[in-house]
């Protein structure tokens, strides 16, 4: 992460690559990967640069303008472009190898003098309106363009490369439609003497819901970007892994008593003493300003925080409640990301808004410094359990599968039996207890009784930085380290396991300060769910 930047949209590469080879693999054909909108706000090079590495062999933009500042930003693929203006200005497209998506016939022709100009051939693709009633050729103009296209390509001036179209997405009946008059298309080019390498009419919806539609291409954007084309399924429903994180930072702790107002007009008022965080994040930023009051949340140290007061332009305030106790300036915020990671997805301030997830990453504002991740695709899986029984058999079967070098990064609410668990993952790797809550010290050595490595367990929570653990001198890679509170604040490489515990909700609201050294053991029985997720090569099999 760039260092002194308060607001980072996180792009992870693996998970973009992730994804556009997961839809090559589920289509067998061609993708296209749609990164116009800055990657639907994502960082335009980013995505280009690993849609490509994962398999993707054209990018699409809307705009010329676009195609150029990829070109300027050193991407040397293959890229079209199919959405122009009246004053288009055909020649920087052939002098820097744009493909051209061409929905008219005098478009065709200024293209092709473009490329006679520059001495060269122009690839194009025709871009039809099969009922979308948009961009497009409409039907009675194909069969004079297609024959100009042929007759161009004949004298050298052009390659028509492929045909394409856009759906509606206005259900089965006018999907069926709209194929088949793409049908009726592709018969009239072949007709005309031409014959496309590239044929494509699904983008992202129809390429997971309708697989007659992919033909040899599929045209797609948000999937690559791991988020979900259809109403009512995730991502991790259709295989894909979100790209973008969102983090901030606590700039400010505020304590404040009961009645206290907070932000413009007052219209949240404190009804308890509490402790609000100061989030430099605002409608600027991309975050609605209608998300205040409706249950929005973000995620602090594992702990889901609500947003509270009017959003302003730069900032906006959260309610840290108990764990006010915990936090200090500076703690990373995640407003959404993967929710397989325990944080809110993006489709949280979606459906609040009433619109599409699409609008939300598109709409990410320009002072979000674009960060690009090398972390590893996760494997996530999920359990609950019942009793504290069952959490403790469940470390111990993590346990065993423990080796020296491992590292579980643990984070959950107090109370969540994370004490229990890593007792029960000491037990699984035979190392001398008693394994206890490591709230008073930074860390705890446990040594092995047999052959296994020893245990680390380290309250995470209580270091400034991951310098002060590599001050104590311990020998992580010849042990298992545990960590409490970690996540985000450990140097995180190569493989670890994260896990997430959550408590039902409103569970241990009642919790004091003097609770801190309870844990569920003590507790109420209620049941618990745990997220397992496994990073890196180690675990892409799964944890458990
Ligand atoms: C934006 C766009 C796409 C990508 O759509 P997704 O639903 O994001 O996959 C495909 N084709 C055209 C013509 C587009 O404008």
């Amino acid at each position: 992460m760039r260092t002194g930047s308060m607001r980072v949209a996180e792009i992870s590469l693996p998970a973009i690559r992730h994804n556009v080879q997961h839809i090559r693999e589920l289509t067998g054909g061609q993708v296209i990967a749609v990164i116009k909108a800055n990657g639907y706000g994502h960082g335009a090079s980013f995505a280009a640069t690993a849609a490509i590495e994962g398999g993707a062999t054209l990018l699409g933009v809307a705009d010329l303008e676009e195609a150029l500042a990829l070109r300027d930003a050193g991407i040397t693929a293959p890229i079209i472009c199919w959405l122009h203006g009246a004053g288009v200005d055909f020649d920087a497209a052939v002098e820097h190898d744009i493909e051209i998506g061409v929905s008219h016939l005098s478009q065709l022709d200024s293209l092709a003098q473009a490329a006679h100009r520059a001495g060269k051939t122009a690839n194009l693709q025709f871009k039809l309106d099969t009922g979308l009633s948009r961009n497009g050729a409409s039907p009675d103009e194909w069969r004079d363009l297609f024959a100009r296209g042929a007759a161009l390509e004949t004298a050298g001036q052009v390659r028509v490369r492929g045909i394409f179209s856009h759906l509606a997405n206005a259900g089965e009946a006018a999907d069926r439609q709209q194929q088949q008059r793409f049908d009726e298309a592709i018969e009239l080019l072949l007709e005309c003497g031409i014959e496309p390498e590239m044929v494509h009419l699904a983008a992202s919806a129809a390429t997971f819901a309708s697989p007659h539609l992919r033909y040899n291409t599929v045209r797609v954007g948000m999937a690559i970007y791991g988020l979900s084309p259809m109403a009512g399924k995730t991502s991790a429903d259709l295989g894909l892994v979100p790209a973008m994180t969102l983090r901030s930072e606590i700039v400010a702790l505020r304590h404040i008593s009961a009645g206290t107002g907070v932000s413009y007009g007052y219209n949240h008022v404190a009804q308890s003493d509490t402790t609000l965080g100061l989030i430099p994040f605002g409608y600027a930023d991309g975050m609605p300003r209608a998300l205040n009051g409706s249950g929005a949340t973000v995620t602090i140290a594992g702990r889901h925080c609500p947003i509270v007061g009017r959003i302003g332009m730069d900032q906006c305030i959260v309610d840290l409640g108990k764990l006010g106790k915990k936090v200090t300036v500076g703690d990373p915020v995640v407003l959404f990301g993967d929710p397989t990671s325990g944080v809110p997805p993006v489709e949280l301030w979606a459906e609040v808004m009433g619109t599409i997830n699409y609008e939300i990453v598109a709409g990410i504002g320009s002072r979000v410094v674009r960060v690009a991740s090398e972390r590893p695709v996760a494997t996530t899986q999920k359990l609950e359990v019942a009793h504290p029984d069952a959490m403790h058999e469940f470390g111990v079967r993590l346990g065993r599968r423990l080796v020296a070098g491992d590292l579980v990064v643990l984070t959950g609410p107090l109370g969540a039996g994370k004490t229990t668990l890593t007792r029960g993952i000491g037990e699984g790797l035979e190392v001398r207890g008693p394994v206890t809550s490591p709230t008073f010290v930074l860390a705890r050595t446990h040594p092995a009784l047999g052959d296994g490595p020893p245990l680390i367990h380290v309250d995470a929570y209580r270091l400034a930085d991951a310098h002060e653990l590599e001050d104590l001198d311990l020998d992580f890679e010849g042990s298992v380290v545990v960590a409490e509170w970690g996540a985000g604040l450990l140097d995180e490489q190569g493989s670890w396991v994260e896990i997430v515990i959550e408590r039902p909700t409103g569970a241990g609201a009642g919790l004091d300060a003097d609770a801190v050294t309870l844990d569920m053991s003590d507790g109420p029985i209620e049941p618990r769910r745990i997220v397992v997720t496994g990073y890196g090569p180690r675990w892409a099999g799964g944890v458990l």
